[in-house]
């Protein structure tokens, strides 16, 4: 078990910033996301925790104990990569086993972990079938076994999904968080794929362009998204954003959007920037007679026991999430409410979220 903390982590390759000073601390036995787009630095990160690269400026410490400059190897740390080079020619049993015999283990006791390791991944039944008949699923399991035997302090998964289909993604998410619930080792998770992260995160950093924008607990980073890029990245359909005609004076509680003005939660402090933008899950917009804003129905899609009624206002084309007993039509007239308390109020110039102190009233209460 341990808790890993970055202070000020920086790395450059040349003259391109892969990781911008990146300070943050995983607890020990946290499920960690790393979440953000292709080339954000997730990987480079990872692989400095691993110590299997260097960073330029900055410390790493494992439980306490400043790592930087260690070697992976003295870092008792397992990394799982997407393509785990399982060894094709033996059985299931050997696989998860060879670390032990790299690291000189006694036959009893690697026998002893092996089995424990394959009833933990419920693969018991296959430890003398070869890996090359197994499903990939069933491999994945294997090369999680390979990590887990070795009892390490943490484990780094650099998307260890990536490369599977996406019910079997599912599947291979719960069971990776219910292995963690079991075994409540540190997981340090990187990931493009939103709902994986919201679905097994304890917390979630949201990185873009080598830098950490936030972190929080799933439904914190949902709900009250630090900046505009987090707020578009997570949630799915994305949270709809309205262009503020204006600032936002100190006292106010509307913004002047196109056709109307939303409520929002009185703010104390004036918004400094010439223009505010504010965001609104489709959740939180609903069909009302009295609204705040006109538009007319775009399209209707049936998602079960909800709907998603796309409307166009003078504001732009907005996602409503509305209960699939509203009867609405395309083309149709409709008025649309907006849930102050769970409205984000951004400043559209720094696109950072207002502070949820500078509120007056409670938001998201
Ligand atoms: P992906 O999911 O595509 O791997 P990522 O968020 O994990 O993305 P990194 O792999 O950490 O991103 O890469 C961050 C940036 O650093 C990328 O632009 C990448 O091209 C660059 N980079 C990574 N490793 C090196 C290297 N050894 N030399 C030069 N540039 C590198």
């Amino acid at each position: 078990m341990a808790d890993i903390h970055l202070h000020q982590v920086h790395k450059r390759f040349d003259d391109f910033v892969a990781v911008r000073d990146s300070t943050f601390d995983i607890k020990d036995g946290e499920f960690f996301v790393m979440l953000g787009p292709s080339g954000c630095g997730k990987t480079t990160t990872l692989r400095m925790i691993a110590g299997l690269e260097l960073p330029t400026s900055g410390q790493i410490l494992l439980d306490g104990e400043e790592v930087t400059h260690n070697p992976a190897s003295q870092r008792d740390i397992a990394f799982v990569f997407q393509l785990f080079a399982l060894y094709p020619h033996m059985n299931v049993r050997k696989n998860i086993g060879f670390p032990l015999v790299s690291q000189g283990t006694p036959r009893g006791e690697i026998k002893q972990r092996v089995e424990e390791t394959a009833r933990l991944l419920r693969i018991d039944h296959l430890l003398d079938s070869r890996v090359s008949g197994l499903s990939s699923g069933d491999r994945q399991r294997v090369a999680l076994g390979r990590a887990i035997v070795r009892r390490p302090k943490a484990f780094l998964m650099d998307e260890p999904l990536g490369a599977l289909d996406a019910e079997f993604r599912e599947l291979m998410c719960e069971e990776l968080r219910l292995l963690h619930n079991r075994i409540g080792a540190t997981t340090v998770y990187v990931t493009h794929d939103q709902i994986e992260a919201m679905s097994m995160a304890d917390r979630i950093a949201v990185m873009n362009q080598a830098e950490v924008l936030q972190i929080g607990p799933p439904a914190e980073v949902y709900a009250r998204p630090a900046t505009l890029f987090v707020a578009n990245f997570i949630g799915s359909p994305a949270m709809n954003f309205l262009e503020g005609e204006g600032g936002l004076p100190s006292g106010a509680a509307a913004v002047r959007v196109k056709g109307g003005e939303i409520a929002v939660p009185r703010l104390h402090e004036e918004l400094k920037a010439k223009r505010a933008v504010v965001g609104v899950r489709p959740e939180h917009i609903s069909i009302r007679e009295d609204g705040a804003l006109r538009g007319s129905v775009f399209g209707v899609e049936y998602m079960g026991t909800r709907q998603l009624v796309t409307v166009d206002t003078e504001a732009g084309r907005l996602k409503v999430r509305a209960p699939n007993t509203l009867r609405v039509s395309d083309g149709e007239n409709v008025s649309l409410s907006f849930n102050a308390s769970r409205l984000v109020v951004f400043d559209g110039e720094t696109e950072a979220a207002v502070r949820s102190d500078l509120y007056s009233e409670a938001a998201h209460g």
